[in-house]
């Protein structure tokens, strides 16, 4: 099948902190899989800027080098790339300072989409904000994109949406989780809200548990001083499992629409319960790679591993846990949302038939796919024997993709920005409500002087987390 590709509008789009890891892995390297699939029209530009001082034509063979690097070699057909790199422009700008901004002005064109990608850290967003302002260069309809972390707490995160909003109205300002911009977490609502099967079921009658799993193989590895200061609560928890968490258990959106979406998502944090530090289990990996190596303070009590079991307090989701788990140096990487339903209520087939409660599971990474297990029966004479199969959608394979092909979150989430389309960005309102659910957890942990338990680098994660679901009568599902 082949995709279909709507070509987004002419655009002006200004990178600050063009020359960084993030712009060189992700971002153009999301840019150019747009334009080799037709999606940007022959007069978008793509402005690189950094403090560097440094010409377009060495910023643009920096770019064709990143490309090289983070993109398979099939991908690159020469006439294609040296289309894409004439689109590229560079500017060096100080984003505290005065130097580049009227040129970046003169630069501007004013007929066209306006966007800024903010992929500096979040020190200097509001002085982006302000020179944007002051040198009248964005427009009332411009958009910014702004990267993670959006605060380490409700209080700083506050700060920044009101220094953001001092410059521009909610309805320009883009916070990208990349987690929403990935295809399976899209096809869960698609699953929910565009079938009849799933939504009648998708409650506290027909639910048993739901577990939500963000694991890493890697350690925090160069990023141990960030790291450090922020945790698996914060760098995870809050933002990417929170996000998982509230599309798994929203209400049905009256539309697709980005504050119908965002209105529903808000409630479900909002009636999360306060956890119970009985229901929270943190952790540090040791062993062949130990965090406390990786990180200055040896005495360091963040937590690279975190599982908690929550609540959502409403009708929908009474009694029906839902457990969430990330960490790093984990046995293997995979993220995937899992649905436990119930068994059924009354079994006709003998005990030990083999009746199993159907599991559904949407996977985000590896191979991004959903597959829902159901009960048959086994082949063959011998009586009625039971097997549970999986009915499996990978949408590579179902939709004749190549798995290499399935879109990368960035190359979503900004064409959505070029088409000022929010739904799959974070609002103010709901990224302050994480906060004000995570903080008093983080406060606790400190007040108490908490330290987290130890758990083998390569293993699925400390005793305590097993404990957590045995205790409850569940197990988590093997980290594959
Ligand atoms: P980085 O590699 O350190 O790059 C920082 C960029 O900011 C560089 O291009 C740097 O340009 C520019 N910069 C620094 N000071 C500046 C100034 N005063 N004026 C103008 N430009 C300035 O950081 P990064 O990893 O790309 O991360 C960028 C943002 O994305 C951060 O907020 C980070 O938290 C977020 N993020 C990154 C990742 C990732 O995988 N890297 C993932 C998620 C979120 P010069 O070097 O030319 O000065």
């Amino acid at each position: 099948m082949v995709s279909r590709v709507i070509p987004v509008d002419p655009f002006d789009l200004v990178i600050f902190g063009g020359t960084g890891d993030l712009a060189r892995r992700k971002i153009l390297p999301a840019l150019f899989r747009r334009f080799s699939d037709g999606q940007m029209p022959e007069d978008a530009r793509i402005i690189g800027a950094a403090r560097t001082k440094q010409t377009a034509a060495a910023w643009t063979k920096w770019v064709h080098e990143a490309l090289k690097e983070f993109l398979p070699k099939e991908e690159l057909g020469k006439t294609l790339v040296k289309a894409f790199l004439e689109r590229l422009d560079y500017l060096a700008i100080d984003a505290v300072g005065e130097a580049g901004w009227p040129e970046l002005k003169a630069k501007m064109r004013d007929d066209v989409t306006q966007a800024f990608y903010f992929s500096v850290a979040p020190s200097l967003f509001g002085a982006l904000a302000e020179r944007l302002h002051s040198n009248g260069i964005a427009r009332a309809d411009a958009r910014i994109v702004v990267e993670k972390p959006f605060g380490r707490d409700l209080a700083s995160a506050q700060a920044l949406n009101a220094t953001l909003a001092e410059h521009f109205a909610e309805t320009q300002i883009y916070r990208i989780d990349h987690y929403l911009g990935k295809e399976t977490v899209q096809n869960l609502m698609a699953i929910r809200f565009g079938n009849v099967l799933f939504e009648p079921l998708w409650n506290a009658q027909y639910v048993d548990h739901v577990q939500i799993t963000v694991a890493e193989e890697v350690g925090v590895g160069g990023r141990g001083a960030y790291y450090d200061k922020s945790g698996a609560m914060r760098d995870m928890v809050q933002n990417h499992l929170m996000q998982l968490l509230c599309l798994t258990a929203m209400e049905p959106p009256n539309r697709f629409e980005p504050n119908a979406v965002r209105d529903e998502k808000l409630k479900v944090i909002r009636a999360l319960d306060p956890v119970a530090s009985t229901d929270i289990v943190r952790g540090q990996y040791v062993g062949k790679s130990s965090y406390l190596d990786d990180v200055e303070d040896p005495a360091s009590r963040t937590e690279s591993y975190i599982a908690m079991k929550l609540h959502v307090a409403n009708w929908r989701w009474n009694g029906t846990p839902f457990y969430l788990r990330t960490g790093k140096c984990l046995k293997a990487r995979g993220s995937e949302i899992v649905v436990h339903f119930k068994e059924t209520p009354h079994s006709i087939f003998e005990e030990d038939a083999g009746n199993k409660a159907n599991v559904l599971s949407i996977r985000l990474q590896p191979n991004e796919g959903i597959d829902l297990r159901v009960t048959i029966k086994e082949p063959g004479p011998g009586g009625m024997r039971l097997v549970d199969v999986p009915l499996d959608m990978s949408f590579a394979d179902a939709l004749g993709h190549d798995a290499s092909h399935v879109p990368d979150a960035y190359e979503r989430l900004i064409m959505d920005v070029i088409r000022g389309d929010q739904t799959l960005f974070m609002r103010g309102d709901e990224v302050e409500a994480a906060w004000a659910w995570t903080d008093p957890i983080i406060e606790g942990w400190k007040a108490r002087n908490d330290k987290p338990v130890d758990y083998e680098t390569g293993s699925t994660g400390p005793e305590e987390a097993l404990m957590l679901m045995h205790r409850d009568g569940r197990r988590w599902r093997d980290l594959a």
